[in-house]
């Protein structure tokens, strides 16, 4: 039935070219007549040409003896249903011209698969998987992906090269489609985008994008003409969870149809509105995950669930290169993948944003609504839009006999999603979820009868990528006004419910720059105040009666009556609005808050006594003073611990003052770092000095070692800081996102000089040279590894363990009992509930994130530099034991709720109870944190204390 051409078309392995096309003259429609076509080595084809497909070399699967794949509708049928189908029009479908692609029996002949293969009829492994608004009546000179490999999609895993290759000869071949870079990976790996569209609409794409910004503006009426002519732009975020890679597979296919198909509905999507396609998000960890697999597999993927290619190992891909979920960090920005993204989306600000994922591979598919809690900023008619989005993917994917779930389970409280935060950002946002994720690999027994591939994976998200894009522009007008009626509105919300934040003038210039950034790179404006003010409002602290507070002029206030107003509230407010506590993720995120800071939220408007902040940079840090006694840096600036880590890759013999010293004129907090000039003259001083600066720290040269206040710096009190050398443990059992923030923090955000030691190998590593080491959340350490610790602590040194590490090593290694929350539960027993009791039950014991006020102990040498309270994310409901003999550093307060969910009954639990506890074991430190601080990487108020802990633990 085939013409078979051998060729080598890829350099890895001996391809076959098949093709074929569906008869269109005969009588019997649906036929296939083959052909054959020259086809230049690694070239593309020329000439009216259906599809390219696999050959040797191209994985096979073994698995159920059926062949490749789940149970697909023969060809003939789903076309008739395509026929039927709600698009109204009756398709020529006969005159289509399709390729078949059989898993060609040369190939699985070598694989000894080959009765399966005669069972296979036509259309049930069908190259028209990706054939969208059929027929599909393609440019012959735009590259297929599979011509272009010499493989079929989803026969292996495509790399990311692979996958710039690609794209790159797809943006010189179509005159719809351009590539622009925008930024890069960790791993320096570019990130970009597609932008596809009619040709008319490429040549005006900056007109079209101004015009579409203007509608941001929501105190203005749209510009004449914009929502008549101006097009819809649509944006698809394909794998940010880089072990969810199918949606690579789909990208390529999505902008295949888009920049080849000649079809009318096509023509429609490219004349209505812009397609930005965003291919590839975390091309590290997907990468990571791919090197993985290609490592394991064999010549054949083994369909076996059992089998060790469906079973990543640690880290995994899902996240980048600090092991940060980018998909929690599209707010916080840490990233610079985030980053480089958030500026490129700006630029477009599109009307949908699709974030394509993959889910346990039971799972069928989820796509549309999603389930309360809806954050209350997200107003009604976003969420009739994203309903709207999800009724196009159901009418599609029941065309296409397709099993999907939709409004239950995926939330839109937490704001730093790729399903939410572009909602805030105007965007109808949504979350497609297909069932497959590293544990399906390329193939995967589904169940006894189906095998679910790779293939079929990439094109269920095809279906709603296609549908969705088909949607917009039907509804082009509409999406621009529902987009510009967002901005509008959210003028009116401020009108009708005022709010301001207030930011001190007096906040340190490291954490303003915190607010700024986030500020302007979400496009937040900043005023200041003209004139010193009594504001009314609550502070950051879980109190929610008003009262006054002055405030200095130039104080910043952000406002809610500004266009990204909603994102203002989102970043600001105290203790946001929840409706449902069963929640996916965090509650509680207040930017204030996770600072530190003392800031207020107001119900005042502020129309008057305030001017735009205008351009601003932080103060630079400078050198004061001319004296050679020492040099001094106060512990009371934000980045001080980032000091220290330079005083230790200096190797400079340094002390903290032991209280509070005035110098020179100047004051100096408790915990500031004293270099003595005399003890250090094998330091190159003008080399430390200027790292000192650039760790964003002041420095002071002192003119004596006598201060006017406070002990000399010689005394006893200043006592030396000790060996501040970091080991970070980093492996299973320790969570990897934990491992992955602690890394970020202390090689990137706040630099320690630390070497990174794998668990496994602990019992071998020569812990002695270091003066801590940090153990971030997880489970418990065991054997070699565990023994390694207790020997490193009971010889001198320090062991920081946060989170769940943090309570197993009070358990553990110090030998305290927890309190427990069951000892005196005089509720009713669990059997005594209904079902839906015991829904409530959970909902009483979880905590799913909230924000918890801890006060500090201001004496105690680890707290230097900070406030006398700081408010953590607190993701359970225990407290650390601490022994008649330990430090309580911190302790939840009194009523510690600041925002977010946790019960009244949790409350009582954690009252007064230690949340930060240093006990001496032998001659070293055990220093406990009942959680972690450096949860995604913005909570930069507990991180500073975390940090004091690492590098004044040592010398305690
Ligand atoms: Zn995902």
């Amino acid at each position: 039935m085939f013409i078979v051409e051998p060729r080598i078309l890829h350099p890895v392995a001996d391809r076959m070219v098949y093709r074929g096309s569906l008869d269109t003259a005969g009588s019997d429609p649906g036929g296939y007549r083959p052909r054959r076509e020259e086809v230049a080595p690694g070239g593309v084809p020329r000439g009216p040409f259906w599809g390219v497909l696999v050959g040797r070399g191209d994985r096979s699967v073994r698995g159920l003896g059926n062949g490749m794949v789940g149970k697909e509708p023969p060809v003939r049928e789903r076309m008739q249903r395509w026929r039927r189908g709600a698009s109204g029009a009756v398709v020529r479908i006969w005159a289509v011209s399709a390729v078949l692609l059989l898993s060609p029996s040369a190939a699985i002949g070598q694989h000894g698969d080959e009765g399966a293969l005669a069972r296979l009829g036509p259309g049930e492994d069908r190259a028209d998987l990706f054939e969208w608004a059929r027929p599909f009546d393609a440019d012959a000179s735009i590259p297929i992906p599979a011509s272009f490999f010499g493989r079929e999609t989803g026969s292996v895993f495509t790399r990311y090269e692979e996958l710039v290759a690609y794209f790159r000869a797809l943006a010189e071949a179509s005159p719809r489609v351009t590539l622009t870079p925008y930024g890069h990976s960790h791993q320096r790996r570019e990130l970009f985008i597609l932008t596809i569209s009619s040709e008319a609409n490429l040549a005006d794409l900056d007109g079209i994008l101004d015009r579409n910004r203007a509608l941001t503006r929501g105190s203005e009426r749209p510009l004449s003409g914009t929502l008549e002519r101006n097009p819809a732009i649509s944006w698809l975020s394909f794998g940010v969870h880089g072990n969810e890679p199918s949606v690579y597979e789909t990208a390529m296919e999505v902008a295949y149809t888009l920049a080849a198909s000649r079809h009318p509905e096509i023509g429609s999507i490219l004349n209505n509105s812009v397609v930005v396609i965003d291919p590839a998000l975390n091309p590290d960890g997907w990468m990571r995950y791919v090197n993985w697999y290609e490592n394991q597999v064999g010549r054949e993927a083994d369909a076996n669930p059992d089998s060790n290619e469906h079973w990543e190992p640690w880290p995994g891909g899902r996240t980048n290169h600090y092991l940060f979920d980018l998909n929690r960090d599209w707010i916080w920005l840490t990233q610079p993948e985030s980053r480089s993204r958030l500026q490129v989306y700006r630029r477009y600000m599109p009307h949908l944003h699709i974030d394509y994922h993959e889910m346990g591979y039971t799972s069928p598919y989820f796509f549309g609504e999603g389930d309360q809690p809806y954050n209350a900023n997200i107003p009604a008619s976003t969420r009739a839009w994203i309903k709207k989005v999800g009724e196009a993917n159901a009418e599609a994917f029941d065309r296409e006999g397709l099993i999907y779930a939709t409004r239950e389970r995926f939330d839109y409280m937490y704001p730093g999603y790729g399903k939410v935060l572009p909602v805030y950002h105007g965007a109808v946002g949504l979350l497609t979820e297909k069932g497959g994720h590293s544990r399906a690999g390329l193939a995967i027994e589904f169940n006894e009868h189906e095998v679910l591939t790779l293939r079929r994976r990439a094109y269920w998200h095809y279906v709603t990528a296609m549908s969705s894009l088909e949607m917009v522009a039907r509804e082009r007008r509409g999406m621009l006004e529902r987009f510009h009626d967002f901005f509008r509105s959210t003028h009116e919300l401020a009108r009708e419910s005022p709010m301001s934040f207030v930011i001190p003038a007096e906040t340190d210039p490291a954490l303003l720059a915190v607010i700024h950034d986030l500020c302007v790179s979400h496009g937040i404006r900043i005023d200041r105040l003209t004139r010193d003010t009594e504001v009314e409002g609550v502070r950051y602290d879980g109190e929610t009666t008003a009262f006054p507070v002055e405030m200095r002029a130039g104080s910043w206030v952000v406002r809610t009556d500004q266009d990204m107003g909603r994102l203002a509230r989102v970043f600001f407010e105290p203790d946001p609005e929840l409706v449902e506590k069963q929640t996916y993720d965090i509650t509680s995120w207040s930017l204030p808050a996770a600072l530190g800071i003392d800031a207020v939220a107001t119900r005042e408007a502020f129309a008057a006594g305030t001017e735009p902040l205008g351009e601003w940079r932080a103060s630079e840090p400078r050198v004061t003073g001319e004296g050679s006694v020492a040099l001094i840096v106060d512990s009371a600036q934000h980045r001080f611990p980032a000091a220290v880590g330079v005083a230790v890759k200096h190797e400079a013999f340094a002390r903290r003052s032991g209280e509070a010293i005035e110098l020179d004129g100047k004051r100096f907090a408790r915990g500031s770092l004293i270099i003595h000039a005399l003890r250090n003259r094998h330091v190159d001083t003008d080399a430390l000095v200027r790292d000192l600066l650039a760790s964003g720290n002041s420095v002071h040269r002192a003119s004596t070692g006598m201060p006017s206040e406070g002990p000399a710096l010689g005394n006893n009190a200043s006592g030396r800081l000790g060996n501040a050398r970091v080991a970070l443990l980093r492996g299973s059992p320790i969570n990897a996102n934990s491992f992955g923030h602690h890394w970020h923090m202390l090689d990137v955000a706040y630099p320690v000089p630390h070497s990174v030691l794998a668990v496994d190998r602990l019992g071998r590593a020569d812990l002695s040279r270091f003066g801590v080491v940090v153990l971030p959340s997880g489970g418990g350490l065991s054997g070699d590894a565990r023994s390694a610790i207790e020997s490193f602590v009971r010889d001198g040194g320090v062991l920081v363990a946060t989170g769940r590490s943090g309570h197993w090593a009070s358990r553990e290694l110090l030998g305290l009992e927890a309190k427990r929350r069951d000892r005196d539960d005089s509720r009713p027993k669990l059997s005594d509930l209904t079902y839906e009791e015991r829904t409530g039950r959970s909902d009483e014991d979880r905590v799913p994130g909230a924000g918890v006020r801890m006060l500090l102990d201001t004496t105690h040498p680890m707290t230097a530099g900070l406030p006398g309270s700081l408010t953590m994310l607190k993701t359970d409901a225990n407290p650390l034991p601490v022994s008649d003999t330990g430090f309580v550093i911190a302790s939840y307060a009194g009523r510690p709720r600041v925002g977010g969910w946790i019960s009244e009954r949790n409350i009582a639990h954690i009252r007064d109870e230690p949340s930060v506890t240093a006990h001496r074991l032998g001659r070293g430190w055990v220093i406990a944190f009942a959680e972690d601080p450096t949860m995604r990487g913005f909570q930069h108020g507990p991180m500073r204390l975390l940090l004091n802990a690492i590098v004044f633990g040592p010398g305690m």
